[in-house]
């Protein structure tokens, strides 16, 4: 193929820049990107568009057309833009390879009303990081509205839209109010980002490209400054970036995403930065269980024709020459890991060699692993994601050791892997799952455990309100103390007796004599006395009227004590002991409920 054979630098050998899309949120990055395209996927025309492959190729001829209104003489030199679908950080941290950026351009989205925010600054921070170029988009500009001048609610101004018109032509059928409005807004705007350490100006205006940022204003809603916009990338990347834009027949690929497709099985959705990709070509990706060797079995892309990307229309090539956003469909991609290069095996190649290279992204990510094998389970789409997630774990702030790390939905032997941490540390029994699905099985598993936790929990806060049945007699010569506290040998005839049961005598009118404080067994201090055991109880009262009580004037050693049981405790303990409950014995379950409250007869029948 003598086409690609010889790469020559050269202006009349460009491919097309990959361009992708920034911002915080809220500030119109999708629907920007839908008006660039001419779709309307937010509106769902159709049944929304499905077919979108992680990027969308405009020919120089559409942009040509977009942009014809500008008299932009210049010649383009590229042969079209590659636009990344999936706005924000997420596609931009993905789309690298050995730490630079995949983006040759970005737009950097901003909302005109509110200026730079959060997410604007990690942007900026990110591409400066990547050394990126990148355009500012000042959206929105159809929302300055001028409310009321001097107060006047009457004298309302209002933004006038000329549908995908240039800015500077927008600008002029604007009233001095409302350009007054924009120009106070765009001043605040360059200072902020002055006060980040960038200086910036309006497009048109800008005579030091390169030392200084254009600004665009736009409206993603009807389309005013996204022909100056298209112009720009175009114009400002073929003209500053030859280098790096010329076309080259090493091949430079990175998988976006790893879908399931109805009748192609598992495809990759790759963005061929630089190269050319054939049929047939022998592949390898990084795969979870290490390199995937195949052989691609068709190259497609969505149909151009915005009408036709409906399901299952796809155009197949025979190759295709960079830059371009394709689905790959071929055998074995199944743990093909999104983030990741896909190399191409040529004649002359040694297979174990790029097999190596292929997992060499893999092995930075593992090594990230905490060694002692104590730590939380990871979990991520891409590798991107999972390197973005790993980074913030290790951050002095939080601090979490990792212990296993996966790219791609959750599976039950993932719950299971994590779950092993159980017997290790129960607080690292976790996994971490960032914008990845459950299966239904691991979601089970899953939610098993969690209750689980749960009821455990629950039995754990409700001990104090759960009072377990007991009869107690009282050992004649054991009165140690009469009152406050209150100090006895008992007999325990029925039940469980524990440390903080409520007690009081049925034969007296069921008066309250405060709670169990302590038990000794033998002299040693027990929580439980079972049935038939002979213990000592200390029992305080919770109020000053339980603390008069007194042996010999409100109770006597024929009185018996029992656990004052109330709707409350019957019910805790019916959610959180049945078993317990249960396993009592019958007579106890009922006829000594009996005579404690009447309302508990009917529950402890119901029980049993
Ligand atoms: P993203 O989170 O950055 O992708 O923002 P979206 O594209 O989802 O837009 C957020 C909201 O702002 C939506 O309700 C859009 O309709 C609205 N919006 C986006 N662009 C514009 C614009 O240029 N003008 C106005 N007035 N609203 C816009």
């Amino acid at each position: 193929k003598k086409e690609d054979a010889t790469p020559e630098k050269s202006e009349d050998n460009l491919r097309s820049p990959i361009c992708c899309i920034m911002g915080h949120v809220d500030t119109g990055k999708t629907k920007l990107l839908d008006c660039i395209q001419g779709t309307n996927v937010q509106e769902g025309e159709a049944g929304g568009i499905t077919q979108q492959i992680g990027a969308t190729y405009f020919p120089a001829e559409n942009i040509r057309e977009r942009t014809k209104e500008l008299k932009a003489d210049a010649k383009l030199k590229v042969p079209g833009l590659l636009v990344i679908d999936t706005p924000g950080h997420e596609s931009f941290t993905n789309l690298r390879s050995r730490g630079s950026s995949l983006c040759d351009i970005a737009i950097l989205v901003v909302d005109i009303m509110h200026g730079l925010e959060p997410q604007t600054i990690e942007s900026l921070n990110l591409l400066r990081m990547r050394n990126t170029e990148f355009i500012v988009a000042l959206n929105k500009c159809n929302s300055v509205v001028l409310i009321f001048s001097n107060f006047h609610l009457d004298r309302l101004y209002g933004w006038k839209n000329s549908r995908n018109a240039p800015i500077l032509k927008t600008m002029k059928q604007q009233s001095k109010d409302v350009q007054n409005e924009f120009n106070m807004r765009l001043t605040q705007i360059i200072t902020q980002f002055k006060e980040q350490g960038l200086n910036t100006e309006l497009y048109y205006k800008n005579r030091e490209m390169g030392e200084t940022y254009s600004i665009i204003p736009t409206s993603a809603i009807s389309g005013e400054g996204v022909p100056d916009l298209l112009l720009l990338l175009v114009q400002w990347s073929q003209k500053t970036m030859v280098e790096k834009l010329t076309y080259n027949n090493e091949v430079q690929c990175t998988v976006l995403e790893v879908k399931v497709v109805e009748g192609h099985g598992t495809t990759i959705d790759v963005v061929l930065v630089n190269g050319v990709l054939h049929e047939g070509d022998q592949i390898i990706v990084c795969g979870m269980q290490g390199p995937i060797v195949t052989t691609i079995r068709a190259l497609l892309t969505p149909h151009p024709m915005k009408e036709l990307r409906v399901k299952g229309t796809y155009l197949h090539h025979k190759q295709i020459k960079a830059a371009q956003g394709i689905k790959i469909t071929a055998q074995g991609l199944e743990h093909a890991i999104a983030g990741t290069g896909l190399y191409v095996v040529g004649p002359q190649d040694d297979l174990d060699d790029i097999k190596e290279v292929a997992m060499e992204d893999m092995k930075s990510v593992m090594n990230r692993i905490d060694k002692s094998g104590e730590g939380v389970c990871v979990q991520a789409s891409t590798l991107g994601s999972l390197e973005a997630l790993l980074e913030f774990l290790k951050t002095p702030e939080v601090n979490i050791p990792v212990s296993g790390i996966s790219i791609g939905p959750v599976h039950k032997k993932d719950v299971m892997k994590a779950s092993v941490m159980l017997e290790k540390k129960k607080e690292f029994a976790t996994i971490l799952a960032f914008d990845v699905k459950v299966t239904p099985e691991a979601r089970m598993n899953w939610f098993k455990a969690y209750i689980d936790n749960l009821k455990e929990q629950k039995k754990k806060e409700s001990a104090d309100e759960a009072v377990f049945p007991c009869v107690l007699k009282i050992l004649p010569n054991c009165i140690f103390n009469k009152k406050d506290p209150i100090v006895l040998g008992v007999d325990v005839l029925e039940g469980i007796a524990k440390v903080g049961t409520p007690i009081c005598v049925p034969q007296r009118e069921f008066i309250d004599i405060g709670r169990i404080t302590s038990i000794e067994n033998n002299h040693k201090p027990v929580d439980i006395a079972k049935k038939a055991q002979k213990v000592a109880i200390k029992i305080i009262g919770s109020n000053p009227e339980e603390q008069q009580k007194m042996f010999g004037r409100h109770f006597e050693i024929e009185d018996e004590l029992v656990s004052r049981i109330s709707r409350n405790s019957i019910d805790v303990l019916k959610a959180n002991y049945r078993l317990l409950m249960i396993q009592a014995p019958r007579r106890h379950r009922v006829s000594r409920l009996l005579y404690v409250e009447r309302e508990a007869v009917f529950v402890a029948r119901d029980s049993s």
